[in-house]
């Protein structure tokens, strides 16, 4: 830190502790190091710390913790502040929203000293001569914790252009250092308000032509390879997962591009005025356009080795360019889902902490907020950034409050039903068949979720993550690939854009691609598109959402579905309302039982494949689900034939999830499937009449009963007879016991969910170890 004329001149020394003399009340980037945290918090210093490395980082400053104090002493507010917190009992919601509004208004109402709203205006002034757009960027630090991870508590202000704005920003950001939600973790976490404060960062405000996101090493191999991924318009649209972007793969070692992968790349966010972003079209001539030349996928490669070098570990960075100029904007560690959660779930919430209700842990992380109570799908527009989304259950146009929110509960479903898949997709904790959430929970009421065991506590619990507003979400779930093993694991998608994060576990392939998902996301039946002549709409969207999985695994076997969704979940959408009421929906018209019968939905899904494998992509492989007798899948694949599908010459094969299907596996097999699939969410239910979303008889719903445990062994040793590729892919194979019996009864592939490749991975790996161990040594033995 090397600041000079703008020192603290008043007369008192209001800061406590060494460290806070004497220090400005600006601090531009270039001064700054990461020893300065404790003055602009973590924000500030990681910007300075790239910045210092030569680093392209757009210009900044930062109004330091320091210039915070002095305001307080000298608006005289720290007595009125810290005295109004001190009886105050944070679990008292409204005791706890009054004194957050007190402090906030005192911080707004006083008067910023002169000396440092000058010295803002001219670090301003300095930027730029003329008004710049800028973002202000909260930044706290405790003095005691200088990285106290209070991301996401305190507000950030995009858009903010002029001195007095500038000024009202600032003042705005010292004021949330005493919100609600930021006063209550500081009093869970023991810190003491006295010690806390808050510094701000102003950056010129990017708004990128495009931009994108750079692993400088292979996430998953440590590879010196920088994937570089990117996209048209501002750069959450690719950290989002809102488009499929570019990809180009640098060779550090060659300094060559060695790999162009382009999207078809349909939407892009924008700046909206001077205010917000919105999603706009991209013009079909961009659609298909390259995003990055050569040249700047070597410049972005260099700045990541640059960085990587620096910090001693592959960097997750995001970068935008405008006119020619590439800025980085951020730079951190590659994190991982997978241990992000799991370190989470093992700390897990204290045991002192009050449940307030159980569920079935769905899908693992642990989050805290407040919760959002949606009745109907019409008052999701309620639902906020990180809100706890309480419901009955979620159906499919519930999924954009789902992106949104921190975790899901509903009353209803088991691990298999739509909210259990859609979270776990998502990356977001969810609790599922709690019977009684939507009742006990209240509007409003703060609580923490853990996902894994599936307890509701109350409360904001210190081990939750915090949301981290405006910031990246976690995009990678870590992969072991360096582990070989010979039984596939590959992974289940449901919604196109978990397919990066799919892909990012280094998976064998893709098992399952449920469409149906895709489907009931356009939110009119497949009938609406046939009855209104929309055919075309509807078979491009369906390739367009294949598309964008295949060009996640290039070159490894994707198994897409055909349409398999009950009745009752297409009778929300457009075109419903001629959906039959049907007394039990998973027994009724779905599957391959429905498009037999409908020919025209299933010609449009063929239609579909038909493209993908006419522009090359040969590793889809189509997967018939509910298939009860060989004449369906007969029946099927001579539909196929007759839409002028070459069916000799592609992979068609079957789920097993009906008994009939997995005690006939022979008589399919010389029918001439390619591969079988066990479906063990519907397998379970039929075999023991259990129904999967019922959560009064989940506890009776058992995977492993030996009655399913015979039906696929026996299939496995038949498929192994004909040497036909054997999987599965129900949640059943999510759990690494089973994993363990499936391939010690000599399943060729396991295809799991994201967030359980890892463990799938090990536990496979784990036990062809111990089989191959085993077999050496009773061959000594001989
Ligand atoms: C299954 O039944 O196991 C399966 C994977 O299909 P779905 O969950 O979509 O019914
Ligand atoms: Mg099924």
């Amino acid at each position: 830190m090397t600041g000079d004329d703008n020192y603290y001149t008043g007369e008192v020394d209001i800061i406590s502790g060494a460290s806070m003399k004497n220090v400005p009340n600006i601090l531009w980037l270039e001064e700054i190091r990461k020893e300065d945290i404790i003055s602009v918090g973590g924000k500030g210093a990681s910007l300075g710390e790239m910045a210092s490395l030569g680093l392209p980082v757009p210009r900044a400053f930062v109004v330091t913790a320091q210039a915070f104090r002095r305001f307080l002493v000298e608006a005289d507010l720290e007595e009125k502040i810290f005295s109004s917190f001190e009886k105050l009992d944070v679990e008292d919601n409204a005791a706890l929203e009054k004194a957050a509004d007190n402090a906030k208004e005192l911080v707004m109402m006083a008067k910023m000293p002169a000396i440092i709203k000058e010295e803002i205006k001219k670090a301003y002034k300095k930027m730029s001569a003329e008004d710049l757009i800028v973002a202000v960027r909260s930044s706290a630090t405790a003095e005691d914790l200088p990285d106290a991870s209070f991301a996401g508590q305190q507000e950030t202000y995009l858009n903010i252009k002029g001195e007095a704005n500038l000024l009202t920003s600032v003042q705005m950001c010292w004021a949330s250092l005493y919100g609600a939600r930021a006063i209550y973790y500081r009093a869970k976490q023991g810190f003491d308000d006295h010690t806390v404060n808050i510094a701000v960062v102003v950056q010129q405000l990017v708004h990128s032509e495009k931009a994108g996101v750079m692993f400088t090493s292979h996430p998953i191999t440590g590879e010196s390879n920088t994937i570089i991924e990117g996209s048209w318009g501002l750069g959450e649209a690719v950290v989002s997962g809102s488009v499929s972007p570019d990809k180009y793969v640098f060779d550090q070692r060659t300094e060559k591009v060695i790999d162009t992968l382009i999207s078809n790349k349909k939407v892009e966010i924008i700046a909206d005025g001077e205010h917000g972003t919105k999603l706009v079209d991209v013009s079909p001539a961009r659609q298909d356009a390259q995003v990055l030349s050569d040249a700047e996928v070597a410049k972005l490669g260099m700045y990541g080795k640059i960085a990587e070098n620096h910090y001693g570990i592959p960097q997750d960075v995001e970068w935008g360019i405008v006119k020619g100029t590439i800025y980085i904007l951020q730079s951190r560690p590659i994190t991982t889902i997978g241990a992000k959660k799991e370190n989470k779930s093992m700390s897990g919430p204290k045991s002192e902490a009050k449940i307030l209700l159980k569920g079935q842990g769905a899908a693992p992380g642990i989050a805290s907020g407040k919760v959002v109570v949606i009745r109907d799908v019409k008052d999701t527009g309620s639902v906020r950034e990180g809100d706890i989304l309480v419901t009955k259950m979620t159906n499919p146009d519930m999924v954009p409050a789902m992106r949104k929110v921190a975790a899901i509960i509903t009353d209803e479903g088991g691990m298999t039903c739509h909210a259990a898949i859609v979270s776990r997709e998502l990356g977001t904790p969810a609790i599922v068949g709690t019977k009684t959430a939507t009742k006990v929970l209240t509007n409003g009421q703060l609580i923490t979720v853990d996902g894994e065991k599936g307890f509701i506590y109350e409360g904001l619990l210190p081990q939750a993550a915090a949301p981290v507003q405006g910031a990246a979400p976690q995009r990678l779930v870590a992969g072991h690939s360096s582990i070989i093993t010979a039984t596939s694991v590959k992974v289940n998608v449901s919604i196109p854009e978990a397919a990066a994060r799919a892909a990012a576990t280094g998976a064998d392939g893709v098992g399952l691609l449920r469409i149906e998902h895709l489907i009931l996301g356009l939110n009119k039946t497949p009938g609406w598109f046939i009855a209104n002549n929309k055919e075309d709409e509807f078979i491009k969207e369906l390739h367009d959402g294949i598309r964008i999985v295949m060009d996640a695994f290039p070159g490894k076997p994707v198994w897409v579905r055909t349409l398999d969704a009950p009745t009752d979940e297409f009778r929300n959408m457009q075109g419903g309302e001629s959906e039959p009421h049907e007394h039990n929906p998973m027994l009724g018209w779905r599957g391959i039982r429905r498009d037999l019968q409908s020919p025209d939905q299933f010609r449009m899904q063929v239609e579909a494949f038909k493209r993908l494998w006419k522009e090359g992509y040969d590793n889809l492989g189509i997967m018939f689900p509910m298939v009860s007798h060989p004449d369906q899948f007969l029946a099927a694949k001579e539909m196929m034939r007759a839409c002028g599908v070459d069916v000799e010459n592609v992979t068609l094969g079957i789920m097993i999830e009906i008994p009939s299907s997995a005690i006939m596996i022979e008589e399919f097999l010389k029918c001439g499937i390619k591969f079988a699939s066990f479906g063990t969410n519907d397998l379970v239910q039929y075999t023991l009449a259990i129904d999967r979303n019922n959560e009064n008889v989940a506890d009776m719903y058992q995977p492993q009963h030996p009655a399913v445990l015979h039906l696929i062994h026996t299939a496995i040793q038949m498929c192994r007879a004909y040497n036909v590729e054997c999987s599965i892919c129900g949640q059943a194979g999510s759990d690494p016991k089973m994993a363990t019996w499936l391939v010690e009864h000599g399943i060729s592939s396991i295809s799991a969910n994201i967030d359980a490749i890892v463990k799938i991975r090990e536990a496979v790996a784990r036990t062809e170890k111990r089989i191959i161990l085993e077999a050496a040594r009773s061959k000594d033995a001989e």
